[in-house]
């Protein structure tokens, strides 16, 4: 099969959380069964070049009607990491994509609105007719609405979508301008509710349901989710319309990619291991240690959080985790960026309350490489979501022998099975510790409960990080 994927990020080159990893390792994964898959990705000014192998320019003069006119586009063409990329780069008083950032801007309906016309564009232009084109959130919800309603009387009938949906919390709400300029005009047509119009906004057009009402597949990230999505809150008003698209709609589990996320060959750590030579592990931490001017205590476990900092990711959790692991003989470390600014400065003032102590870093920002050297080293790594839709942080905890510390919610639940409580695992194939509720009672259990076992049960302790590294969570 010819499969394209058109996303809004493609890690290592453009990450800023989970998407960039999966729409990577789903592609690697997917080649490797003999497809052919290309990527079709914004020209960010800030994305991470030096990923790329031989970009050059692969479609000069691409012409995408916008706004009743056209926006003259190159299309630039390289590896990245072995794949191979098509990056869109408008030519416009706009600059849509040289904004030094990926997300946030007040214009971003248009900005996505506009790749997903240009990538629609490229494809027809470039005479590639694949046989399924994937698209992930709301970013490229309107691809398969233009597919149905415009491409497939252009020569593009036997396309088919696949619309995965990573985090329902942004679904791309934006007014009737977005019609005029992609070119889809009919305006009570659109506004109906069966198609586009926001289940609560009647003024709004919502993207991402776009993608649910026209693709030909959707799905989420994890089973669990699917039915979080339909059932309750978490999909942020879209339940009923899944609810009508039932006969489409599931759940498909996320994998890692385990060339990138492999403690026998990572590049980025101090010291490789497996299951097998796990005492080699403990170097990664000390090497942290080190790094952080940390102490070096054997007796204390090191407790990481790497993720968004973000009301989604259970902040309030992560906070009060980060006190309670120091009042309790433990060290923390955080990595994380947050885009929301009162919690932004929340943790830049944690970060200059906290600077001095031997046991705890907060390093804000986001930084892949030492992400790696983190899950390395980190006995415990925590994720305690409000709400997950799958989190790769825990299964990439799991594979690199930190164990998770989790939220019973999303994917999570797919993922992490209870040492002490889990009644559908053996013991032998229990990993972590799960707790449900969202305050710090529970929160608190769960770490008294591992850091216990780390530090009454070593044997026990490791047992559980090996028994964790066991578990497939590739693709
Ligand atoms: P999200 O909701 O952000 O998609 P996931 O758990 O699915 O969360 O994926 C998060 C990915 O982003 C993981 O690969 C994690 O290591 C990485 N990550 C998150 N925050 C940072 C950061 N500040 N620096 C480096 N990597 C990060």
């Amino acid at each position: 099969m010819y499969i394209v994927q058109i996303a809004s990020e493609c890690a290592p080159v453009i990450k800023a959380g989970g998407l960039g990893d999966v729409v990577y390792g789903l592609s690697r994964a997917v080649e490797s069964r003999g497809h052919t898959v290309e990527l079709i990705l914004p020209m960010y000014d800030c994305m991470r070049y030096d990923h790329i192998w031989g970009l050059h320019d692969a479609y000069r003069d691409l012409w995408v009607p916008w706004k009743g006119s056209d926006i003259h586009c190159s299309v630039f063409c390289g590896g990245a990491h072995g794949q191979l990329c098509f990056f869109i780069q408008p030519h416009s008083g706009e600059n849509y994509f040289d904004r030094g950032y990926y997300y946030g801007a007040v214009d971003d309906q248009m900005r996505f609105a506009f790749f997903s016309k240009a990538a629609m564009e490229f494809l027809l232009k470039a005479n590639k007719r694949p046989d399924v084109m994937h698209c992930h959130d709301w970013q490229t919800g309107l691809i398969p609405v233009m597919l149905y309603e415009m491409y497939r009387f252009h020569g593009m009938e036997s396309q088919r979508i696949a619309y995965t949906i990573h985090n329902f919390k942004h679904q791309g709400i934006a007014g009737a301008d977005i019609l005029w300029a992609t070119g889809l005009n009919n305006e009570p047509y659109y506004f109906q509710y069966e198609k586009l119009r926001d289940n609560f906004n009647p003024f709004g057009l919502n993207f991402m349901k776009g993608g649910i009402v026209y693709a030909n597949h959707v799905n989420t990230v994890s089973p669990h989710h699917a039915w979080e999505a339909r059932y309750s809150g978490v999909s942020y008003g879209l339940g009923h319309t899944l609810e009508m698209h039932n006969y489409k709609f599931g759940g498909i589990l996320n994998g890692i990619d385990y060339t990138t996320w492999n403690p026998e060959t990572d590049s980025f750590i101090s010291e490789h291991y497996s299951a097998e030579a796990f005492q080699n592990k403990v170097k990664n931490k000390k090497a942290l240690r080190e790094r952080l001017l940390f102490s070096d205590d054997k007796d204390k476990p090191l407790i990481a959080f790497i993720g968004r900092l973000d009301d989604q990711k259970g902040v309030h959790l992560v906070h009060h985790a980060t006190y309670y692991a120091l009042e309790h003989g433990a060290q923390f470390i955080l990595l994380g960026s947050a885009t929301e600014s009162g919690i932004n400065r929340w943790f830049w003032h944690e970060k200059n309350h906290l600077n001095n102590n031997p046991d705890c870093h907060l390093e804000l920002g986001f930084n892949e490489e030492l992400a790696h050297l983190i899950y390395a080293a980190a006995d415990m790594v925590m994720v305690p979501s409000n709400y997950e839709p799958c989190g790769l942080t825990q299964m990439i905890g799991l594979r690199y022998g930190a164990v998770p510390i989790v939220r019973g919610v999303g994917g999570l639940i797919n993922t992490v099975f209870d040492r002490d409580y889990d009644s559908y695992h053996p013991p032998t194939e229990r990993n972590g510790y799960v707790f449900f509720q969202s305050d710090f009672n529970a929160i608190e259990s769960a770490m008294d409960r591992a850091i216990g076992l780390y530090r009454y049960y070593p044997e026990e302790f490791e047992k559980l990080a090996t028994q964790g590294m066991g578990y497939d969570n590739s693709w």
